[in-house]
């Protein structure tokens, strides 16, 4: 009996995982054909000014689908995500041009890096995607538009703080704070908007897994993740991800760009 309880939790994890990826999967395909249609409408318009841009967007969509994919394959095998020293800044500031398209013209977006950020230790491109349906979640509650401003930030949290969530480990973390100045939550919502399926969005709208896949990662790298909303005014989804004790090893970004230099 312990065995099929074991099996069926893990059936519900690889369910989920897959369900996310899918979900992610489908954000990205909403991107690249966003960007085909843009194309054939300016290609019958004759204007071909801007085709090489939305070509580019469409690219940029497709790698990171081929990337989700390659995640999909490495679970098969069952290499466990590795986490790895990152710099959150460079990573976010590599995003932006993917937020500003995902968060059309009525969303103004602002990103406030922290200086002297520490370095935290996680799945590079999880930490992306959470990000990425973060700003989804939050261009969906400001239909009107509003305004969307990405964070960092160094935490240190101890044991009475408020940000630390009941069971969770007082230390260092590196803050990605995502706020928006949308519908806000009630209680309710905001009490089950980490279950998986739980959505209140319309049916093929919403799959209801990004937060619990955010909530998922933010587990797995030993951090965690508060909801702060009020309705009618808005939401701040803050992830904490500890900060990275190891020695860092930014010299391989700076060799690569020399070996670049010298070729
Ligand atoms: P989905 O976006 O597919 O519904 P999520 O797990 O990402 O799934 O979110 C669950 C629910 O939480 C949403 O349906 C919505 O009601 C609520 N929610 C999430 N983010 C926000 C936000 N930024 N503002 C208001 N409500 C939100």
């Amino acid at each position: 009996a312990e065995e099929q309880l074991l099996q069926a939790q893990k059936m519900e994890a690889i369910g989920q995982l897959t369900g996310g990826i899918a979900h992610d999967f489908n954000n990205l395909l909403t991107g690249i054909i966003g960007s085909l249609e843009l194309m054939q409408t300016r290609i019958r318009q004759g204007r071909f000014d801007a085709i090489e841009r939305y070509a580019g967007a469409a690219m940029a969509s497709a790698n990171r689908a081929a990337a989700l994919t390659h995640r999909l394959l490495a679970f098969a095998r069952r290499q466990p995500l590795a986490p790895q020293p990152t710099a959150a800044n460079p990573l976010i500031a590599g995003m932006e041009e993917l937020l500003r398209r995902t968060l059309g013209e009525r969303v103004e977006l602002a990103l406030v890096t922290a200086a002297d950020l520490w370095l935290t230790l996680c799945d590079p491109h999880q930490l992306e995607n959470a990000v990425l349906n973060l700003a989804i979640n939050a261009r969906d509650a400001m239909p009107e538009g509003g305004r969307l401003v990405i964070e960092t930030g160094n935490a240190r949290l101890g044991d009475a703080d408020a940000r630390l969530e009941a069971g969770a480990r007082a230390g260092s973390y590196v803050s990605i704070r995502v706020s928006d100045t949308g519908t806000g939550m009630s209680p309710e919502v905001a009490a089950r908007a980490f279950d998986p399926f739980f959505t209140t969005k319309p049916l093929g709208q919403g799959t209801g897994l990004g937060l619990s896949m955010i909530y998922g990662f933010a587990r797995q790298s030993e951090g965690h993740v508060r909801i702060e909303s009020e309705p009618g005014r808005g939401t701040a989804v803050t992830l904490y991800l500890p900060r990275h004790r190891g020695v860092a090893e930014p010299e391989s970004v700076a060799s690569d760009r020399t070996v670049l230099h010298r070729a």
